[in-house]
């Protein structure tokens, strides 16, 4: 049915209303609530990933292995971990989960690497999705993850394959946010040609990568800072959990004989935009799109399989099943629907049948008492007739007619 448009007239209040106050409202409860988010780290083992997630939140979340010389015997990520902690900023608790995974290459068949991730990922819609079909709905623990990290080597070439089948596969389920691992061992130049063939090879690969979404009514201070975001991706990174000093002051950085990184500084690494992205300026993004699009998606191809019995969410490729073709799910919902239809009826008609059955079976019953009854009534009336007779042939001097006197005997037994 077409929905009826309902026409919006704008009023001038003639007085305070007070609604004005709505947006302090949603921001005291936000305070009290707290907030979560969580992030993965995916790349090649050794890239710098728990370096750069101490950075970002400025807290040893894991312990440092600067000055640790990597051999083969350094320990290695082989497991999903997950790290759950509380951080706080003036008074703002957030409720960060890291889950690091274990890096590409140290695998016989590095192939796959990218399939316990993507099941990660889908084993937490699946919990979330567990959660809303609940009865009780009240206290949904949301697990999802809202972006992930890709670490990319710097090797100042292009991507190699191992890292375009990751995102490949990971695309449709996290909102994939590229970085250039270490960058401070190549040149600007370096860089930014290494960017450019990236963007490309992410082009070529209808890769969809996390991108600041832009709105018609953003200030034009949104609109700059979006479009600086955007310059920088994918962000090369520099990541240090140890201070060093520069010009006498102590910064977090790395030192090298001909000068110092500074990882918080804008014209050494991009850094600095990338945690502003992730966390002062789209951390609700990233999780609306993983809620609006990304889990929706997901959600709504597993019904689809539910319900027609075939396929599955985690199809060949994730998400393009459901992108194919949106009217067989429209007849795999509506066979669904026949089919639910008809087994209520089946089963209402079971009931139906039943309750007649037992209806019969009682109308027999009370039949057959009526006739034995009735029978015995008539039994009764005979037996007074006949003693009658009896009596009164013997008051006329006259025997029973034998036949009646057995008869009479008869009843009497
Ligand atoms: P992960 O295995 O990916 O988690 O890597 P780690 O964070 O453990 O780092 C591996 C090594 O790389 C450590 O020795 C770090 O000090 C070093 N490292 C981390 N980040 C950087 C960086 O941005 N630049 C350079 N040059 N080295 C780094």
């Amino acid at each position: 049915m077409a929905e009826l448009a309902i026409p919006i007239v704008k009023k001038k209040l003639n007085g305070y209303v007070g609604f004005h106050n709505l947006p302090n409202q949603v921001h005291r409860k936000s305070v009290k609530k707290g907030f979560q988010f969580t992030i993965m780290v995916a790349g090649e083992s050794g890239l710098g990933k728990s370096t750069l997630i101490n950075t970002l939140f400025n807290t040893a979340l894991y312990p440092s292995k600067e000055n640790v010389e990597l051999t083969n015997e350094t320990p290695k990520t082989i497991d999903i971990q997950t790290i759950s902690t509380d951080i706080e900023e003036n008074g703002v608790q957030l409720k960060l989960t890291v889950i690091d995974t274990p890096g590409f290459g140290d695998f016989v068949n590095n192939e796959d690497c990218w399939r316990p991730i993507l099941s990660n990922i889908e084993a937490r819609f699946d919990a979330y999705l567990e959660q809303e079909n609940r009865v009780n709905r009240k206290r949904i623990v949301d697990s999802r993850v809202h972006a992930c990290l890709y670490f990319i080597a710097p090797t100042g070439h292009s991507l190699k394959p191992l890292d375009l089948e990751f995102m490949r596969r990971l695309t449709h389920r996290v909102n994939l946010i590229p970085v250039i691992a270490k960058s401070d061992i190549l040149t600007e130049d370096e860089i930014r040609g290494f960017k450019q063939r990236i963007l490309e090879d992410l082009h070529l690969n209808k890769i969809q990568i996390f991108q600041p979404p832009s709105y018609g009514n953003d200030d034009p201070e949104t609109v700059q800072e979006n479009k600086e975001i955007m310059a920088r991706i994918p962000f090369a990174v520099v990541g240090s959990d140890r201070e060093v000093e520069s010009n006498g002051k102590k910064v977090r950085g790395r030192k090298y004989p001909w000068g110092v990184i500074e990882v918080d500084n804008e014209e050494h690494c991009d850094f600095v935009k990338l945690r502003q992205m992730l966390i002062r300026t789209h951390m609700e993004e990233l999780k609306d799109y993983t809620n609006e699009v990304l889990y929706e998606n997901y959600r709504s191809q597993k019904l689809a399989a539910a319900a027609g019995g075939a396929g599955g969410a985690g199809g060949e490729l994730p998400g393009d099943s459901l992108l194919a073709n949106p009217l067989s799910k429209f007849e795999e919902e509506k066979l669904a629907h026949d089919a639910k239809m008809a087994k209520m009826e089946a089963e209402m008609k079971a009931v139906f049948q039943q309750k007649v059955a037992e209806k019969e079976n009682k109308l027999k019953v009370s039949e057959e008492e009526l006739y034995a009854r009735h029978r015995e009534m008539k039994e009764a009336l005979e037996k007074q007739r006949l003693e009658l007779e009896n009596k009164k042939a013997r008051l006329e001097g006259r025997p029973g007619t034998p036949e009646k006197i057995k008869k009479n005997k008869g009843l009497f037994k």
